[in-house]
């Protein structure tokens, strides 16, 4: 049992490996000196209320304002709160929960759509894969979600426009990944590090017709360090941070599809690990603009997804060195696998780049939108609709030539 469940909750119970408190309380943000999460304090998280918390916190607040503090059935599992779906939904207007089958929640109302599998972490908001901190929870058959999603996740994607302190957009720093000695991966066709000059490139010409101002990392086949990359938004006002790489799997060339990344809260463990470790605690520069580069993230994804034919392997979390670093908003986006025969042809294709490129750059301006106006960005199914539909992609059976020396040699 964590040592903080008795400071949350009289009547703690056990239920298999999981500790369960159950009471009608305020949330632990607006209880003053408590916190998420660790259940063991370190001497930074006595202080107070820390900034990451004050940001979670500043995310779920206007939710929790909206309605009586006692309306929301906390939950603690291992030392976490959990919100109840049911009262998520109701809270949304999603209405009632139907079972596609026992393992999935599916809600839908008001213009927003959530699906939840019970101990998984995927969650699918709005047609897109978001990848949860937690796990969502079930017992005595009722659903919880932890409050670090809700507030982290679920309240950004379903309400962007209330997100408070956006910074102004005034630079878009696109990071070509690789360069130089660094390869990156490779595809039948080409190295990573120069498709990815060629997207950002492409990115960057879209940008620059509405007027961005935009910088590159890097704009030749040269070698940055990762902390310079991120160096270079962190020197400027008003910056977001793009990082543009593709992706590539060891064992298998069945990996595919598009996946973007933000920085991970402080606290919750990246996608790729199960548990929490030591180094979750860190608060990384990147984490000042949690909210911010989830929005990003979220904005720049529905683009991608919604303009282009490409599996949906979902907004997630790492933390990767130029994201966690970079203390602006900043993004990572892997455009496909090299190693998968059907991605890789679609990236040797120029006119698919070309297209890769206007969807980032419209998820990009759709972020400014959000930013600069409170507007919310588009999502997958205006995208999706006709009248919005980009041009479709050749598909040819045969592998496209190697492109290489036309990447290389692209005009600046
Ligand atoms: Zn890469």
């Amino acid at each position: 049992m964590p040592s903080n469940a008795s400071t949350f909750s009289s009547g703690a119970r056990s239920s298999g490996t999981k500790v369960a408190t159950r009471e009608k309380r305020r949330p632990a943000c607006l209880r003053p000196s408590s916190r998420i999460w660790p259940p063991r304090q370190t001497r930074a998280e006595n202080q107070p209320v820390r900034h990451w918390l004050r940001l979670a916190c500043l995310a779920a607040l206007p939710l929790l304002f909206s309605i009586p503090a006692h309306a929301w059935d906390i939950k603690s599992f291992s030392g976490r709160d959990h919100v109840p779906l049911d009262e998520i939904a109701t809270f949304y207007g999603l209405g009632e929960a139907t079972s596609p089958d026992t393992n999935t929640r599916s809600l839908k109302g008001s213009g927003r759509e959530l699906i939840a599998t019970l101990n998984s972490r995927e969650m699918e908001i709005d047609g897109i894969k978001h990848w949860l901190a937690f796990p969502v929870m079930e017992e005595s058959g009722h659903v919880y979600v932890s409050r670090l999603d809700l507030g982290k996740t679920i309240e950004p994607a379903f309400r962007p426009a209330r997100i408070p302190d956006f910074p102004a957009v005034s630079t878009v720093v696109l990071d070509p990944g690789h360069g130089g000695k660094d390869n990156g991966a490779r595809s039948p066709y080409e190295h990573e590090k120069n498709f990815a000059l060629d997207v950002a490139r492409r990115v960057r010409n879209e940008l620059q017709k509405s007027g961005v101002r935009v910088i590159l990392t890097r704009n030749s086949d040269s070698f940055i360090e990762l902390a310079d990359r991120a160096g270079v938004a962190n020197r400027l006002t008003n910056s977001i941070f793009v990082s543009l790489h593709f992706n590539a799997a060891d064992a298998s060339q069945a990996a595919n599809g598009f996946e973007i990344y933000c920085v991970t809260p402080r606290g919750a463990p990246s996608t790729a690990y199960e548990q929490i470790h030591t180094r979750d605690m860190v608060e990384e520069n990147g984490n000042e603009h949690d909210i911010h580069s989830f929005a990003l993230a979220n904005a720049i994804y529905h683009a991608m997804q919604g303009r282009m034919e490409m599996f949906d392997r979902g907004v997630k979390r790492a933390r990767f060195a130029v994201i966690r670093l970079a203390g602006v908003p900043s993004v990572l986006i892997e455009g496909g696998f090299l190693t998968n025969p059907s991605d890789a042809r679609k990236v040797a294709s120029k006119q698919w780049r070309d297209n890769y490129a206007a969807s980032i750059a419209r998820g990009i301006l759709e972020y400014k939108k959000l930013a600069e106006l409170h507007i919310a960005p588009r999502e997958v199914a205006a995208y999706r609709s006709p009248e919005l539909a980009p041009p479709p992609v050749a598909e040819t059976s045969k592998p496209a030539p190697v492109p290489g020396v036309t990447l290389r040699d692209l005009p600046e």
